[in-house]
């Protein structure tokens, strides 16, 4: 909810572009769109939603900020493919200015060089410097919570905590050189041995959180709506965060943390 007594600066529109929103949104991805959303109209900032599926070539000009959520290994064979085709040269662009580009868990995947599957190999746009490999060996899931440091993370920046909930046969495993999101706290992160979750390039981000991650910590979505419009995360307006603490810290408390 807004908090009335703070003053209200005016932005641009955030506008989004939600990747394969149909097809790559497991477990209920959406809500990250959601938050998105509703913490730019209590802020009266303006948000449009767009998306972009199969077979249709992206124009990345009109987009702040590019999406694309967890699915199934077999809808991202279908969407590699398309990205490949008609998505990787508009992305690369859209990074490239700083627009910024969020994938969760098999859109994540997606954003590294390849997703390899046995004899297969599921290419990716190649926006992150990493690999995954579904390796035999159970599947990675459970609560997890992550530390991650940030810059510009706003009022008490510096190490924030990002929690919610893995499921994932691949094993991520960064390139050198390649940043890591954060450090697992608890849970398995990239490939559950080397203590890294997710990666970063610039406002390129990729993470295994669900959760859905931005409902469970919205100060991260805060983060992004700021990078997405060029401004610090200190010039948002607060909000009135009572219930979205209780839910970042509920989520805290199942991973353990
Ligand atoms: N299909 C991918 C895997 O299992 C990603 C799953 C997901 O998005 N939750 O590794």
């Amino acid at each position: 909810m807004p908090d009335s007594a703070s003053a209200v600066e005016t932005f641009p529109p955030l506008r989004v572009c939600a990747l394969y929103p149909d097809l790559m949104n497991i477990y209920a991805d959406r809500g990250n769109l959601l938050v998105l959303e509703r913490r730019c109209a209590w802020r009266g900032i303006g948000f449009e939603l767009s998306s972009s599926g199969l077979g249709e070539r992206l124009d990345e000009r009109p987009y702040d900020l590019f999406y694309i959520g967890g699915g199934q290994d077999r809808d991202q064979r279908l969407c590699a493919e398309d990205l490949i085709e008609n998505k990787r040269a508009g992305l690369h662009a859209a990074a490239a200015r700083g627009a910024v580009v969020l994938g969760v868990c098999g859109g994540y995947q997606l954003l590294g060089h390849s997703y390899t599957l046995g004899e297969e190999e599921i290419p990716g746009v190649g926006l992150l410097d990493l690999t995954t490999v579904r390796e035999d060996g159970p599947r990675l899931i459970g609560n997890v919570a992550i530390d991650v440091s940030l810059d510009d993370a706003g009022p008490g920046a510096g190490r924030r905590v990002l929690a919610g909930f893995e499921n994932h046969g691949g094993r991520t495993r960064l390139a050198e050189g390649q940043e890591a999101l954060g450090r697992v706290l608890k849970g398995y992160g990239n490939d559950g041995r080397s203590g890294a979750e997710g990666a970063r390039s610039g406002n390129t981000i990729g993470t295994y959180l669900h959760g859905p991650l931005l409902p469970k910590n919205v100060w991260f979505a805060d983060w992004l709506i700021a990078r997405a419009l060029s401004v610090a995360p200190e010039r948002l307006a607060p909000l009135e965060d009572g219930l979205e603490r209780e839910a970042h810290l509920s989520a805290r408390r199942a991973a353990g943390v």
